[in-house]
């Protein structure tokens, strides 16, 4: 027999992180005689609701008897942490395990943080997908959750509102389709709410070296990405396509020294959360793929933020490249009525706008632009315009030119058809990278 347990919202802005806990529970579960089947997920859930924890992230894995082949998923403390590639059918105390996932939470997680409403879920039969479609790209609400708890078995608990348990149900009804890894560190105890000691230089030589993993720094920004800002036990986390890769990329970071590391297998970078919608259908929440042409010229407010409004056949919505998206604003800025776009983004309820995650300029207006006034074919000298649209005439013998007759220029836009991303700071979890996109 074999249980999934899934573990959502336990950390805060002061500290704590649900990956951590994950890594506690698993290094202990493995010191007891249990084994993990697989990876240990983490998977990432609707970025745009309002009432998410930091990066609203919830931590799944299997644990049973294992058989089959050996994978090297972590290391604590010196010792190698292994998960198997299938699980053997033999009895696991529930109840043992139930008690030190809920005495891991009651020690780590930030229950006293008001919007930490932690839960965990402990089931030998998996919620249905559509579990996790619904929980990553709209909302789900506790009650229904419940239900299908109840119709499974599951063994689960939610603290105080509860709400946990809706990311960690999701996160154990998760099915890869698409999926990336991310190795994270763990910084010794003591070390907690520091600065962190992460060499730059070897994040630029490692970023450089190995070319599946993705969003280390950000070169226009100068900014490393692979360690957080928050002050959380984590010292680095990297992302790629594949462990063993990670491996060598976590080999290569010059850091402080780490109590231990795991790898995660994840939704980040999949686009998961979105999904392609005619602008009547949109709502609050969800994140969505747009196709329409710009209906009014980007224009710049107040805290930089660059907004443009797009229209389909069915109705026309605003969308905003917002400050922290740095140089992306310049591409941005460069459309013009009649462009043709495709953007990618996460709908806000309040302004009601699309929140640009990327943008694929798929035609590109020709802007005609006046140079000259058309020349008297008899006279030989410039004609008079007679006002917007309105054609031409000369001064001298009244002759008259249509208004296309005039001398134009095709307006140097300064911008090519093609794919557009925000810079890798300003990258939410779930959205995918051009790098990862096969062309
Ligand atoms: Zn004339």
């Amino acid at each position: 027999m074999c249980i999934w347990i899934g573990i959502d919202d336990t950390d805060s802005n002061k500290g704590g992180c649900t990956t951590y806990l994950g890594y506690r529970i698993i290094s202990q579960l493995i010191e007891r005689g249990y084994d993990i089947i697989g990876y240990p997920r983490l998977v990432r859930l609707n970025p745009n609701i309002p009432w998410k924890t930091r990066g609203n992230g919830a931590v799944a894995f299997r644990v049973g008897r294992g058989k089959g082949r050996k994978i090297l998923i972590g290391e604590i403390r010196g010792n190698k942490i292994f998960s198997y590639s299938s699980e053997e059918n033999s009895q696991i105390d529930i109840d043992d395990i139930k008690a030190l996932v809920e005495r891991e939470i009651e020690s780590f997680a930030f229950l006293s943080d008001e919007n930490t409403n932690s839960g965990y879920v402990m089931t030998k039969e998996k919620p249905d997908r559509s579990l996790y479609e619904t929980c990553v790209k709209g909302i789900a609400y506790l009650d229904d959750v419940i239900k299908i708890l109840d119709s499974l078995g599951a063994i689960y608990r939610g603290y105080k509102n509860g709400r946990g348990l809706i990311g960690a149900s999701a996160a154990v009804s998760w099915e890869p389709i698409d999926r990336t890894f991310e190795i994270i560190t763990y910084r010794y105890r003591e070390k907690w709410g520091t600065g962190r000691d992460v060499d730059k230089i070897s994040v630029i030589e490692m970023d450089k070296t190995i070319n599946s993993t993705f969003d280390n720094y950000d070169y226009d920004n100068d900014r490393v990405l692979i360690t957080p800002n928050s002050p959380c036990p984590i010292l680095f986390g990297i992302r790629g396509e594949n462990p063993d890769d990670l491996f060598k990329a976590k080999d290569m970071i010059r850091s402080e020294d780490y109590e231990g590391w795991i790898i995660f297998e994840t939704n980040q970078g999949t686009d998961d959360h979105i999904e392609r919608k005619k602008i009547i259908d949109i709502k609050p929440y969800e994140s969505v793929i747009v196709e329409g042409v710009i209906e009014k010229d980007p224009y710049t407010i107040k805290g930089g933020h660059v907004i443009f409004s797009v229209k389909d056949e069915t109705s026309s919505i605003d969308c905003t490249a917002y400050e922290p998206t740095k140089n992306f604003r310049d591409i941005v800025r460069k459309l013009r009525v009649g462009d043709v776009v495709e953007v990618y983004g996460g709908v806000r309820e309040e302004p009601f706008t699309i929140n640009i995650e990327k943008i694929r300029i798929k035609k590109l207006v020709r802007i005609k632009k006046k140079v000259e006034n058309p020349i008297c074919d008899n006279c030989r000298i410039h004609m008079k315009s007679l006002g917007r649209d309105k054609g031409y005439r000369c001064r001298r013998c009244g002759a008259i030119k249509s208004e296309d007759e005039a001398k134009f220029e095709i307006l140097e836009r300064g911008l090519r058809e093609g794919f557009y991303e925000v810079p890798p700071c300003a990258r939410r979890h779930l959205s995918k990278p051009l790098k990862r996109f096969v062309s």
